[in-house]
């Protein structure tokens, strides 16, 4: 990975990407307590700003924080500055895959591969096929195993999957796909 130890200019890029203001931050800490995944994050959301504030790259990128959030937006709406820090960690992912980071949680970004790559293929998500080929990825066969059963059992898994039928627009949607790093997860949740 090609980073200093700071890098001045990586604040302005991810402001940029995001489109949200994180220099307003007032480190008041109300979107790590408002987190329902505060307890997954080391450090929490705001010392994760600070770094991006400071330029310090590989620390922010390399942390586990930004693959521990999911995007549920509880922190924006909690923030008296309105940063989106969804938009924010969304930014810091594509960024730690592009500039082939260290992945904190490599588990999590399997994860997001098997779903993406089931979107390419499907245009829609085939959980049942997510779970075996991440179990297949992870080796971690039993693991949640009661929850599968469960989903099964409640018919909340599809055994085959079905294709949508606008699959010209979904194979578009990814060619448009502004980020490289949408492309990579992708691509390998199709060739693992
Ligand atoms: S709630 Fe907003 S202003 Fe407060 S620390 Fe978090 S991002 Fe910064
Ligand atoms: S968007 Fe991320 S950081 Fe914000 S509350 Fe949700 S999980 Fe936590």
């Amino acid at each position: 990975m090609n980073v200093t130890r700071r890098d001045s200019d990586f604040g302005k890029k991810v402001i940029e990407r995001s489109g949200t203001d994180i220099n307003r931050c007032l480190h008041c800490r109300c979107c790590g307590g408002g987190c329902p995944f505060i307890a997954a994050m080391d450090p929490p959301p705001n010392n994760i700003i600070r770094l991006v504030q400071l330029g310090m790259k590989k620390q922010a990128l390399e942390s586990s924080t930004i693959w521990s959030c999911v995007g549920c937006h509880t922190c924006s709406i909690q923030c008296p500055m309105a940063i989106d820090i969804a938009a924010f960690m969304d930014v810091l992912r594509g960024l730690a895959i592009e500039e082939g980071a260290k992945i904190a949680e490599p588990d999590i970004l399997g994860f997001h591969q098997e779903v993406l790559g089931s979107i390419r293929r499907y245009g829609r998500t085939h959980k049942l096929e997510i779970m075996l080929r991440y179990k297949l990825k992870t080796r971690d066969f039993f693991g949640d195993m009661n929850v599968g059963l469960k989903m099964l059992a409640r018919r909340k898994l599809d055994l085959l999957p079905s294709k949508v039928k606008a699959m010209a627009e979904i194979r578009k949607a990814f060619e448009r796909g502004k980020s490289r790093a949408l492309q990579i997860v992708a691509e390998k949740g199709e060739n693992p």
